[in-house]
């Protein structure tokens, strides 16, 4: 009797995803984007990446910074739970394909559309850009496009800022695909939590380390304890009896986020609406929770940093299997576009 080869293993679903090592990852990364990852990759093929050639579009000038923060970041990733054993986490520039998949992708967008996506029209506006836009900035999100279809990525779990990105990439797909006449490459999609936009500690819409109002997963005690008592609250809370806002007050958007038991923090919103509850207390219940939260990834990320060259060993090693992939879907499209010169 014969025997039937034919039967191929579905594939596992891939998910790519990662941050610019621009400075320590902060609460913000935590649920836009870490918690999610740690429970993804148990289920999927997952590869996370340290954009450090994303970084330096704005960083140009200042490479140190962004040199120093690989580590710090890959630390950051191992304290909080992401297992080398199961992701492969590697660094961007150790994998040029990626830079030479932006180049190809760069002729499928127009200035227009990158002017138009909306994430990077506020970095802009932040970065004081608006007269003289680094181009590797503007197009950083065709960059993205690139890291994310190199490894045929299904999903990409993100904060809410990125789903313009993860459209823009889908666009690129779709306009390859079609000019190759062939699905070569792979749509994504966005998984973004419940709460996708963590705002800052200064109540501003975004925690951002560029920005300087985010809180370290590495902050020491007195540093929480600090960034809560300067926490936004709701301006026209007075005094203790009035009734206070919840909506937009910072201090129960991180509840939401960080504390588990929900009856207590509904008990605690209605009290504060019905006035009657200090500040103080509110800000003390978020306190212990973050104090509780960021203890053991503060100890393991201590632990770990006693040996970075093991991290950095880790890099090396999981950039090379990264490297293997991405050459695969590069060569694919090469050769789909007919630039596989065999011959020469
Ligand atoms: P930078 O200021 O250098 O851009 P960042 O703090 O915005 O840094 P990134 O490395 O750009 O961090 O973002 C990495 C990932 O973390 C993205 O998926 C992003 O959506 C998510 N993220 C960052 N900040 C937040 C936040 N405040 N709330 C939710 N998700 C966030
Ligand atoms: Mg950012």
């Amino acid at each position: 009797m014969s025997q039937d080869n034919s039967y191929i293993p579905p594939r596992k679903p891939v998910i790519l995803t990662g941050d610019r090592p621009t400075g320590p990852l902060h609460l913000g990364h935590l649920v836009g984007s870490l918690r999610n990852r740690v429970l993804f990759q148990d289920q999927y093929k997952q590869f996370v990446l340290i954009a450090d050639m994303q970084a330096l579009t704005d960083n140009m000038g200042n490479y140190a910074k962004v040199r120093e923060n690989v580590v710090e970041v890959a630390l950051d990733y191992l304290a909080v739970g992401i297992d080398p054993a199961k992701s492969t986490i590697f660094i961007q520039s150790k994998v040029p394909e990626l830079a030479e998949l932006t180049v190809l992708y760069l002729n499928l967008v127009s200035v227009a559309r990158l002017e138009r996506n909306p994430t990077v029209k506020e970095e802009i506006r932040q970065r004081g850009f608006e007269r003289d836009i680094p181009a590797g900035f503007l197009s950083y999100p065709v960059s993205q496009a690139a890291d994310i279809t190199a490894f045929k990525a299904n999903y990409v779990p993100v904060g809410e800022d990125q789903l313009p990105m993860i459209e823009q990439t889908n666009e690129i797909v779709r306009r390859m695909n079609r000019s190759l006449g062939r699905d070569v490459l792979v749509e994504a999609e966005a998984i973004v939590p419940k709460v996708g936009r963590l705002p800052g500690i200064d109540g501003q819409a975004k925690m951002s380390k560029s920005l300087g109002n985010s809180l370290p997963l590495s902050a020491s005690a007195d540093e929480i304890s600090k960034a809560v008592k300067q926490m936004f609250t709701d301006p026209h809370h007075l005094r203790v009896e009035d009734p206070g806002q919840v909506e937009g007050n910072v201090v129960f958007t991180y509840l939401d986020a960080f504390e588990p038991d929900v009856d207590l923090v509904a008990d605690l919103k209605r009290r504060y609406q019905q006035g009657g509850l200090a500040d103080s207390v509110v800000k003390r219940q978020l306190e212990d929770r973050l104090q509780a939260l960021l203890q053991p990834i503060r100890a393991k990320r201590a632990e770990m940093a006693t040996d970075k060259a093991a991290v950095l060993e880790m890099l090396r090693k999981h950039s090379l299997i990264a490297r293997e992939e991405a050459a695969r879907t590069l060569s694919e499209v090469r050769r789909e576009i007919g630039l596989d010169y065999y011959f020469l």
